[in-house]
């Protein structure tokens, strides 16, 4: 039956049929594993796939994800991150939602723009291809076209990441308007693909509302109830809650949503997201899936160990540390999730654990002091950021940790402050900034120049990864451990070409660029003051720890609670492992 329908590509206008079939693709070659949320949003379902991707990857199957986003713009970079969460950039420049980040850390490899779909891309491709003459002489509709597309779109990842199961994950809730299309798409996409090629996991949640003192599923058998309403039958049913599942409620959900009691698990709230991948193991929800596709895996033991290792040292830190974040959207702690997990990843290297102090700049802008804000923190990042909104109060911060020998680690809008306070500070360029936040008598930070006069604000950064020199004998070629390194970016604004000498007079070592632009610096005879226009934290994985994390963590541990921080040879030393 799916080969006689692969055979409709939809070539003649009286054919019902419009299943797009890329060149190489072959039904069953490809599984797919389709994860819908019920109930409510924010329920874990990025996690869950994420750790579900690492689990069949470790038994030697090749795993692509694919998020899906429900919102017209085309990618998340005009999205808000207060209001959305981190914009996570890929290597090939994709702005896209922040579990994407999660994707990355959890199957320790990069993803493309093939990765991420929005609603505004699919209609783009669609509204364009209508106008290139593509649907010629049909009325072109949501079924069978718009669903056609986002089918072709899965079966394009499939063959050009040669998966063998395609991890679908759809943004938001079942019986939201937006994403109700692409419900549809994935309901047609398990009747073409046929019997055993498509898996759907419906993730759900169990309320315990304090006045019963008890587990509810009510809400959860009627999400299922309007996934079958869509003509989906979930294959497994998870049900996320604060505690344990009670086995009288698997058993509830069991009966009222079809689905044998096997492939009803638990997954309640864990200590550290990396957790969840063994309790899929333990759960016996990792075979039922591969019996479901009729997929057999192979032994997965050393990997698994690997990563429970891992878990154990970020479970157990031996010691504590303190790093204070400047952010305008310290409110969010999503806004700043990639850092907050290359703190972790670094932490964990270095059995610590690492707490963050938020910092609102504006309060020290309005008076306090940086010395009473900061006091016990052993270490300040000043992260990626736009704006005007606190900025004085985060040149302060830069200073403090600057005079005080507190390490400091600058991302992206932390490294253009850096430039601004020393330029101010240190080569007395009063007033220096970056033309981003307004009139300044010293424009040390200013306009990329393919920025002048650009129009269009979506996708129009300087974006993605890019080769940095790193000049030999610094803090971060020793860090780094190579003369280049791959880092992604995301900005408007570079440094001056027009100051850099009069900051490198002063003692500024610009210790890193590509195509000609300043993308590192420190300050040699300082314990760790390193700022980087890149965007580190996107590359950080549990395994592979981000180095300049690695750095900054070990100058912290060698920082004491007065904010006093050691030599830098004693660093060095701790970064050795002596
Ligand atoms: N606003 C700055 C720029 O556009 C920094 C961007 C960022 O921190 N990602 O260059």
């Amino acid at each position: 039956m799916a080969e006689m329908l692969q055979g409709f590509a939809g070539t003649s206008d009286d054919q019902e049929f419009y299943l797009l079939s890329p060149p190489g693709y072959k039904i069953g070659a490809t599984k797919y594993v389709v994860v819908l949320g019920s109930v409510i949003s924010g329920v874990g379902k990025g996690i869950f796939s994420a750790s579900l991707g690492k689990v069949l990857q470790d038994k030697g199957l090749a795993v692509s994800p694919l998020k899906f986003d429900g919102y017209l713009n085309v990618d998340a970079g005009t999205l808000n991150p207060y209001r959305h969460g981190e914009v996570f950039v890929l290597d090939d420049g994709t702005e896209c939602d922040m579990d994407l980040g999660n994707y990355e850390r959890f199957l320790q490899k990069n993803l493309s723009r093939e990765n991420y779909l929005t609603s505004g891309k699919i209609f783009t491709m669609v509204l364009d291809k209508e106008r290139r003459g593509g649907y010629l002489g049909k009325d072109v509709q949501f079924v069978p076209h718009v669903t056609g597309e986002i089918i072709g779109f899965l079966r394009e990842l499939a063959v050009k990441q040669r998966a063998d199961v395609v991890l679908v994950e759809v943004g938001g809730t079942v019986g939201d308007v937006e994403n109700s299309y692409f419900i549809e798409a994935m309901r047609e996409l398990a009747y073409a693909e046929g019997e055993g090629n498509v898996c759907f996991v419906n993730v759900t949640y169990i309320m315990e509302p304090p006045s019963t003192g008890e587990q509810k599923s009510k809400a959860a058998q009627l999400g299922v109830k309007r996934l079958q309403g869509q003509g989906i039958q979930p294959h497994v049913v998870v049900c996320r809650c604060p505690t344990p599942l009670e086995q009288k409620v698997r058993e509830k959900v069991s009966v009222h949503s079809n689905v044998p009691l096997a492939r009803v698990i638990g997954l309640e709230d864990k200590r550290s997201i990396y957790e969840v991948p063994a309790h899929l193991r333990k759960s016996g929800i990792d075979q039922e899936i591969l019996r479901i596709l009729h997929l057999t895996g192979k032994d997965d033991s050393v990997p698994a160990k690997q990563w429970e290792g891992f878990v154990s040292r970020v479970l157990q830190p031996k010691h504590e540390i303190v790093v204070g974040i400047t952010g305008k959207y310290t409110k969010v702690k999503d806004s700043y999730a990639s850092i907050l997990h290359a703190l972790e990843h670094a932490g964990a290297s270095l059995d610590a654990h690492v707490s963050v102090k938020w910092i609102e700049t504006t309060e020290i802008e309005q008076g306090a002091s940086p010395d009473d804000v900061l006091a016990g923190v052993h270490g300040i990042i000043v992260p990626g950021g736009f704006g005007k909104r606190g900025t004085e109060g985060k040149i302060a911060c830069v200073r403090h940790a600057r005079e005080r020998r507190v390490p400091y680690l600058g991302l992206c809008f932390g490294f253009q402050m850096a430039v601004a306070e020393f330029a101010r500070n240190v080569c007395g360029l009063q007033g220096a900034n970056s033309t981003e936040l307004g009139e300044t008598p010293h424009p040390v930070i200013d306009l990329l120049p393919e920025q002048h006069g650009l129009a269009k604000v979506g996708g129009s950064m300087r974006l993605g990864g890019r080769e940095v020199k790193l000049r030999a004998g610094s803090l971060v070629q020793k860090l780094y451990g190579s003369s280049t390194v791959r880092e992604r970016f995301r900005h408007r604004y570079e440094v001056n070409p027009a100051y850099i000498d009069a900051l490198t007079q002063k003692g500024l070592l610009f210790s890193g660029e590509a195509e000609g632009i300043m993308k590192l610096l420190e300050l040699p005879g300082h314990p760790f003051f390193v700022g980087t226009q890149a965007h580190p934290e996107f590359r950080s994985r549990p395994l592979e720890p981000h180095p300049l994390f690695v750095g900054f963590v070990a100058a912290c541990q060698k920082t004491d609670k007065s904010g006093r921080a050691a030599g830098r040879d004693e660093v060095r030393a701790v970064q050795a492992g002596d």
